[in-house]
């Protein structure tokens, strides 16, 4: 997403204070409550206590995340860009992963995008598909801007949780609830300043290709990771998501004593959820458009591997699996 979005930005004064590595949970969202505590505690556990929830490999994602910011800028056309593509398609070679080509017309003429999916299979009839974007910004090319947050970040998130899904459907195994997808579209990022047409190129190509294939009926939920890996998380509550999904992710939160972490405000943002929302597949956009003081982390050299922390990549894995087995749950009565 881009700072040119059709949306207010709010100044929040307690930003000034973000620049120190900050505590876990932090003292700006006021007095620390007894299951935040529980949360803290149980994530400094290396081995699962009573009353601890087990949680997500946050520092995984975040090694996933490291190892995408080291290969460079990733905007389309550039080197890190193909180093990029061929990072997923090595993380994925012993899955079933599609590779989603297609050109698209923008600004600068027509470039070749690739969207890719990795698809692991349930039980049940349907699918949820989570996504995020993996390039960085075509405007931003001179100033070696990696997109550590803005791409890399809910990169590694998606890696990791692929990983789990893995385990969980080897040796023919299938998931218990709906089989899950995970996307990652490319060609996010304006190539020259945001609008509907010159922004969310591989979201757009696939949910009009899901369309017309009629892949679009499968999908019980979609769920989009943008920007959470930031240190200072706070997730808003995006204006156009699907209300029972926004309901099942505070639950979700709340389950790991997280709620402070989401939905303190809303705001409409434009991103990769919307050609979905517009086909009417439910749909969440899970995004924290706050990076830094007075926002200045975001699309700026400062979007580095400082700024993200695998104490965020936790929160949000845990909250994404727990999400989806609620869905799971959900679909139980129908
Ligand atoms: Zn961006």
């Amino acid at each position: 997403m881009t700072a040119a979005r059709t949306k207010t930005r709010r100044t929040r004064p307690e930003q000034g204070t973000n620049l120190g590595a900050p505590s876990f949970p932090r003292s700006r969202r006021g007095k620390v409550g007894i299951p935040q505590t529980l949360a803290f505690f149980c994530l400094l556990l290396l081995f699962p206590a009573p009353g601890c929830a087990q949680h997500f490999n946050g520092a995984k994602a975040y090694d996933y995340a490291r190892q995408f910011v080291a290969i460079g800028p990733r905007w389309v056309g550039s080197p890190g860009h193909a180093k990029a593509e061929q990072f997923l398609r090595d993380r994925f070679q012993h899955d079933a992963l599609e590779d989603d080509a297609f050109q698209a017309n923008t600004p600068i003429g027509p470039v070749l995008l690739h969207n890719f999916i990795v698809r692991f299979p349930g039980k049940k009839n349907g699918v949820i598909v989570l996504g995020t974007h993996y390039e960085t910004n075509y405007p931003l090319r001179n100033i070696n801007f990696v997109g550590a947050n803005d791409g890399a970040s809910t990169t590694g998130l998606l890696l990791a949780i692929a990983d789990d899904l893995r385990a969980r459907t080897a040796r023919g195994k299938v998931l218990d609830g709906y089989s899950v997808w995970l996307v990652f579209f490319d060609g996010e990022e304006a190539f020259q300043s945001w609008s509907a047409s010159d922004s969310t190129y591989g979201s757009r190509h696939l949910a009009a290709k899901w369309g017309r294939d009629s892949t679009l009926g499968k999908i019980k939920a979609f769920i989009l990771a943008d920007m959470i890996g930031d240190k200072d998380l706070d997730v808003q509550r995006e204006t156009r998501s699907t209300g029972w999904l926004v309901d099942l992710v505070r639950q979700a939160a709340k389950k790991f004593g997280y709620e402070h972490y989401f939905f303190q405000h809303d705001e409409p943002v434009d991103d990769d959820h919307l050609p979905f929302v517009q086909r009417g597949i439910p749909s969440i956009d899970i995004i924290d458009l706050d990076y830094g003081p007075d926002n200045s982390y975001h699309h700026t050299a400062q979007d580095t591997l400082d700024k993200i922390s695998a104490k965020s990549l936790t929160i949000d894995g845990d909250v994404f699996l727990e999400t989806i087995r609620l869905i799971d749950l959900r679909s139980a009565v129908p």
